[in-house]
């Protein structure tokens, strides 16, 4: 008798365990698995910034793990009373709408759970008694799995509120422009109503029904408690929602970057992201009267290195061509803006000092022959002041000294990855907007600049760095009266070949900002200069920041060494010299090379311009210069062009050479030919034949010089 009740007993614990171990894995491991989802923006503080719509056209965020309170409350209220106690299912509500549906003979009540519910949404299979059934028993194990919040916010983010709007969060936006946090108790209300009969929503569909039962359910939240009276009256006013509300389009470039399907907390700051963008329209407004239509502007928080502006393109939704093209992100001529990592690259190799003289003069190399933006040439300029005024010459023999492909390399280190050709196919025009960048990473390089980090690490070469580009009164074409008040900042412009791109960078202590205008299709328009279209609005937003008199601080460390005043370079027994704090890589550069005569002489090319610009300069009193003479024009290496007058006769062309004494005789030779003799001025013209020819000036002291040169066939 005993051997039998075990034997029945056996299979039946078998049995049991077995439905056990299969309610245990009945349920997915993902709910909701193939659902796609909007991709969503959000601001530092968690503020919407903008969305776009799911693969399958739904208005569906992605899923939140909270609820608001107040639609929570309502939600309850309205669907399942006792969600906080039971284990997933209700017995007692299910009997009860068998009965009311055995008596009216249809279905008027479910009697699901909002735990079913999860389960049937997640499921989208037939309503059937069976799949009731299936969904009751899932239920229960929903609930060993998840908190009560937890199921709560899976309702939330996928019940159906009308139309394509799905999800608390979605509905909120698109019904009342707000996130689901600031909802009234009326709101609340006719969101948690509205799942149950989402097409009551839409006008003229049963809008009166969805009134009642709204009313319905807040004399519930009334009878229990849950609300006061007066809030009672007042929700029972509000007005049903009407047509969906457009979502907010807020730094709508940076969101269009975020990834497909998520939620992404950004560094974006609102009201900052709000402010600049009122600016850039504004500003782009103006500019379009003279044919720039577009504009882009980044800021970054140089503490973190985080984006917190950013605007691709100014009034996207504006109708003209080009205006969805995100410019923040596309590559671009950088015209000079790049001469700053140019600049403290070759005084963190000590290969300038802050105010070396570098020269400004015409120069031929290899076919490249710079020019400066006024097309004039001042002989001899220091570092800083060249860098300051922009001036493209010597920052063509500093890039020269400095070497392409090291500073191809700093570039590249910096951040910028449009730079993608190789160093040669660059050459010297790197520094003159020969490459392309995006105004997004050349913020973020000059944002890493003021952080130190690689590949400008020397604390003094960028603090000299600062130090020149502070100086807002230089003569470029910035109007300051259209800028309202002009806070500090360390700024550069830069303006691309054929007026396309104008560029303004500025530095704080505390934050990077980048201004880029022009036109997004690329016509070049002869008024955009980066220091007229992109220097003001830059000022204008530097203006909107929170202010600060925080300025770079100079380093404590350094040496203090005499420097020549005259050329910036370490000092020479015979220099005037003045002490400056340098690092130790620039006591091995090169010492003073004009005052070996105790005098301050420039090379004769220098000379000649440098002295049109600097009437107090005297060159050598005595004839002492270790060169004395050197040809003005042409350059070694140049290809001429001889011009033609109307009638076809072929002209000359001036030859010119500077000496340092003033009544120095040089005679010329053309090809080793005999071909004239100057005094004073010595200037020759000739007509040499198509081809390549050498010019050879000698002086009365037997010094020579000589160039060659090739004249074009005609
Ligand atoms: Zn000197």
């Amino acid at each position: 008798m005993k051997r039998l009740c075990r034997a029945r007993l056996r299979p039946g614990i078998l049995i049991l365990v077995l439905l056990l171990l299969g309610w245990f894995f009945c349920l997915p491991r993902k709910l909701f698995r193939d659902v796609s989802y909007s991709t969503v923006g959000e601001s530092a503080g968690g503020e919407l910034l903008g969305a776009r719509i799911a693969a399958d056209e739904q208005w569906r965020f992605p899923p939140c793990d909270t609820v608001p309170e107040r639609f929570a409350t309502a939600l309850i209220q309205f669907e399942d009373r006792h969600f906080r106690y039971h284990p997933g299912v209700n017995p007692v509500s299910l009997l009860r709408a068998a009965r009311d549906n055995f008596r009216s003979g249809h279905v008027v009540s479910g009697g699901s759970t909002i735990t079913m519910q999860v389960i049937r949404l997640s499921r989208q299979k037939e309503r059937t008694l069976w799949q009731k059934l299936v969904e009751s028993v899932l239920a229960t194990r929903l609930e060993l799995r998840y908190s009560k919040r937890k199921i709560l916010a899976m309702y939330a983010s996928h019940a159906p509120f009308g139309g394509n709007v799905v999800g608390l969060e979605a509905a909120s936006w698109r019904y009342f422009g707000r996130p689901a946090s600031e909802l009234s108790w009326g709101e609340s209300a006719t969101l948690a109503v509205l799942p149950n009969a989402p097409s009551t929503m839409h006008p003229g569909k049963g809008r009166e029904d969805l009134l009642q039962k709204r009313n319905r359910l807040l004399k519930r939240l009334l009878e229990h408690g849950d609300i006061s009276s007066e809030t009672y009256d007042a929700a029972c006013e509000e007005p049903l929602p009407d047509e969906p509300l457009p979502l907010p389009v807020l730094a709508s470039h940076y969101v269009e970057r975020c990834p497909k399907g998520k939620r992404t907390r950004t560094g974006i700051s609102l009201p900052l992201q709000m402010a600049v963008e009122s600016v850039v329209n504004r500003r782009s407004d103006d500019l379009a009267r003279e044919g720039i239509a577009d504009m882009a502007a980044v800021v970054v928080d140089n503490a973190t290195g985080a984006v917190i502006v950013y605007v691709g393109n100014s009034s996207p939704d504006r109708e003209r061509p080009g205006r969805q093209v995100d410019i923040a992100s596309s590559p671009r001529s950088t015209g000079s803006i790049l001469k700053p990592f140019l600049y403290a690259a070759a005084l963190q190799e000590g290969d300038i000092l802050p105010r070396t003289l570098l020269p400004d003069i015409p120069v031929n190399l290899g076919g490249f022959a710079p020019q400066n933006f006024d097309r004039q040439f001042y002989g001899a300029v220091h570092a800083d002041e060249a860098l300051a005024r922009s001036l493209n010459v010597p920052s063509v023999f500093l890039l020269r000294k400095y070497g392409v492909p090291k500073f191809w390399s700093v570039l590249r280190e910096a951040g910028l990855s449009t730079i993608t050709q190789s160093p040669d196919h660059y050459g010297l025009s790197l520094i003159l907007g020969g490459a392309e960048a995006r105004l997004d990473e050349i913020v973020s390089a000059y944002s890493s600049f003021v952080r130190g980090e690689a590949p400008i690490t020397d604390a003094l070469a960028r603090w000299y760095t600062y130090e020149a580009l502070k100086e807002v009164n230089r003569p470029d074409q910035l109007d300051w009266r259209l800028i309202s008040s002009v806070r500090k900042a360390a700024w550069k412009t830069g303006t691309s070949y054929g007026f396309r791109d104008a560029w303004a960078v500025g530095m704080t202590p505390a934050y990077t900002i980048g201004v880029w205008a022009g036109n997004a299709q690329g016509q070049g328009v002869p008024g955009l200069v980066g220091a007229r279209t992109a220097g003001p609005v830059l000022f204008d937003i530097l203006n909107l920041l929170p202010a600060s008199d925080e300025w770079f601080v100079r380093p404590e460390s350094g040496i203090w060494t005499d420097v020549c005043r005259d050329s910036g370079h370490l000092a020479g027994p015979d220099c005037p010299s003045e002490g400056i704090l340098l690092s130790e890589k620039s006591l091995d550069s090169d010492p003073c090379p004009y005052h070996g005569s105790g005098e301050f002489v420039l090379p004769p090319a220098m000379e000649w311009y440098y002295r049109q610009n600097h009437p107090e300069y005297t060159g050598a009193k005595k004839a002492s210069a270790a060169v004395s003479m050197q040809f003005i024009y042409p350059q070694n290496g140049a290809v001429l062009i001889l011009p033609r007058q109307l009638s076809g006769t072929v002209e000359g062309l001036v030859f010119r050479v500077a000496h340092h004494r003033s009544d120095a005789t040089i005679w010329w030779h053309l090809d080793n030919c005999y071909v004239g003799e100057t005094t004073f001025r010595h200037e020759l013209p000739l007509a040499p034949d198509p081809g390549p020819h050498t010019l050879t000036v000698v002086d009365q002291d037997g010094s020579v010089a000589s160039v060659s040169f090739t004249v074009a066939e005609r």
